[in-house]
């Protein structure tokens, strides 16, 4: 991005109301720990400033992707050219009424579940132990113990890239396995509401206990990975699919497959997205050769593979 263009956003007015940091290398906020620098990294404090933020960066035909807590993507070397919009601590405000829990885009989804075992709210307990916030979870339909989003959410706010707010219902927000609308159109989400039920607190803590408990046994819990890489393929599991061509242990400069789970690759130190995105290609290669399938994955790439000419990336 030419410096001009990050002239043009940071005299903003909007941008009062929001943290700001140039050459921020985005493995300080990917759970993988990779990632090259964004140009400008941009955390706003208020729905209207990220509205403001998003206009901004569109009149000024600067380009922008948002960042939640970075636990599903794979942030390249080269970094981003443009505006990363963190979405995280700064939107994270969780209210309630009745059995309507509305939660900004950034508040963590461990934090919406600690929250709904307070209150004795029923529905979220599967999401306890999903890393990550609101909003990347409703980008990615997330799921586990048979529950996913899709099942609880409302309606979500969204800002489009002109920085109007849009109010979408349950059914219009397309959410698949692993799937949604977000995927597809160019919208930001920025709070989203929950339709839960009144519970026995007690048993909701038991439940979201038992869940996060599970979730230690069987993953790499405790190394820095982005959870599953593959999409579960028709009719199999990943895991198996790879366990069963012989991907665990796999390396390719940092990066390994777990021993734990192998549908998890780990940094297992000083990894850089190349050895990552390596990796996957080489198992990726494996399983198709033992099962003619070509498992999808479920991280999203984001940015660029090389730096721009002359420019440091602080990568590695
Ligand atoms: C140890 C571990 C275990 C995991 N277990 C599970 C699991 O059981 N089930 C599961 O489904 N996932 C799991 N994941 C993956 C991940 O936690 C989820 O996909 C999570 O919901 C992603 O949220 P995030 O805030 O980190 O999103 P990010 O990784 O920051 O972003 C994901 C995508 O959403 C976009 N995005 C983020 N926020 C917004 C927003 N506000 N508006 C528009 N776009 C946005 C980003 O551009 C990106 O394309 C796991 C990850 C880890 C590391």
């Amino acid at each position: 991005m030419a410096l001009m263009d990050a002239d043009v956003i940071r005299s903003a007015a909007a941008l009062e109301d929001a943290d700001i940091l140039t050459n921020e290398p985005l493995s300080k906020h990917t759970s993988l720990g990779v990632g090259g620098p964004a140009d400008l990294f941009v955390a706003p404090r208020s729905i209207a400033a990220l509205a403001e933020v998003i206009r901004h960066a569109t009149e000024a035909g600067v380009s922008y992707l948002v960042l939640g807590e970075g636990t599903n993507v794979i942030v390249q070397d080269g970094g981003v050219r443009g505006i990363v919009i963190h979405i995280g601590d700064n939107l994270s405000g969780i209210s309630r009424e009745g059995t309507q829990v509305t939660a900004q885009a950034g508040a963590r989804v461990a934090m919406l579940c600690r929250q709904c075992c307070e209150w004795g709210l029923t529905g979220l307990e599967f999401a306890a132990g999903i890393p990550g916030s609101v909003g990347g979870a409703l980008v990615m339909n997330a799921g586990a113990y048979d529950g996913e989003m899709s099942q609880v959410v409302d309606w979500v706010t969204a800002i489009t890239p002109s920085g109007d707010m849009q109010r979408l219902a349950r059914d219009e927000l397309a959410l698949t396995y692993r799937d949604s609308i977000f995927q597809h159109e160019d919208l930001t989400i920025a709070e989203a509401g929950f339709a839960l039920e009144e519970g026995d607190a007690r048993e909701v803590r038991a439940r979201t206990y038992e869940v996060v408990e599970s979730r230690c046994d069987t993953q790499p819990v405790a190394q820095r990975s982005a959870g599953s890489i593959f999409k579960r393929p028709d009719g199999d599991y990943a895991g198996r699919l790879l366990e069963a061509s012989g991907a665990k242990g796999l390396q390719v400069g940092g990066a390994t497959i777990s021993e734990k789970h192998a549908n998890f690759v780990v940094n297992c130190g000083g990894a850089t997205a190349g050895d990552i995105l390596g990796l996957i290609e080489l198992v990726q290669q494996r399983v198709h050769d033992r099962f003619d399938i070509w498992l999808e994955p479920e991280v999203m790439v984001l940015g660029e593979a090389d730096a721009p000419e002359g420019s440091d990336t602080g990568a590695g």
